[in-house]
């Protein structure tokens, strides 16, 4: 059976990469849908989708996950939840189930006719991607939340300055 997980991994951290050993227990193989592949450099959404394959692609392998068995599609969003489902259908490899812990995307594919099923979360309040990133921009310990391969990766990319200089406002220049 091949299931798909869609999010928009900015960044990709230790929560994501034990639902995808999790997930390979249960299943022959992944999809890993790159959602909102079009958004880049704002504090929502700083990374490309290029990055995050990086990103996740050497996580993945470095978790020891055989990469044969996953497929990372970027999926750019649609201005129209209804027909989101085809859309990213349209991109990926044939699936059969939907693993989301987002209730609008589990919606949305059980209206289409797909099992889906939510994955466990792991210490949701730390692994979370809003909490990283602004723990980038504050100067905290924002390492530890993610895998050793994601530090390195954000590192080449230079993620920090980017994110830093993101939160800069030029309100007081005006
Ligand atoms: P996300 O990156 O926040 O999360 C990805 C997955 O990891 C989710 O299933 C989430 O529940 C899970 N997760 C997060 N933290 C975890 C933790 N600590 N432990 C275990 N699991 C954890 O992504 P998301 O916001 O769910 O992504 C949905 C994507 O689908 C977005 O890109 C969104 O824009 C897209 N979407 C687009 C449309 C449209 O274009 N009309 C409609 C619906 C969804």
């Amino acid at each position: 059976m091949r299931a798909m997980i869609i999010g928009r991994w900015q960044p990709p951290h230790k929560g994501h990469i034990e639902v995808a050993k999790q997930i390979l227990r249960e299943v022959d193989e992944l999809i890993v849908g790159i959602g909102s592949a079009q958004e880049s450099h704002t504090l929502e959404n700083p990374f490309t989708a290029g990055e995050r394959v990086l990103m996740l692609t050497r996580a993945l392998a470095a978790a020891g996950i055989d990469l044969s068995r996953v497929h990372l599609i970027p999926i750019p969003d649609v201005n129209n939840n209804a027909v989101w489902v085809s859309h990213v259908i349209s991109l990926s490899p044939p699936f059969e189930i939907v693993y989301s812990g987002n209730p609008l995307v589990r919606r949305l594919f059980k209206e289409a006719g797909f099992k889906t099923k939510i994955q466990p979360m792991f210490k949701r309040k730390e692994y979370w991607g809003t909490e990283i990133r602004d723990r980038m921009i504050k100067g905290g310990r924002w390492e530890e939340l993610v895998p050793k391969a994601v530090v390195k990766v954000m590192r080449e990319i230079k993620a920090v300055e980017r994110l830093k200089d993101l939160s800069k406002t030029d309100y007081l220049l005006r």
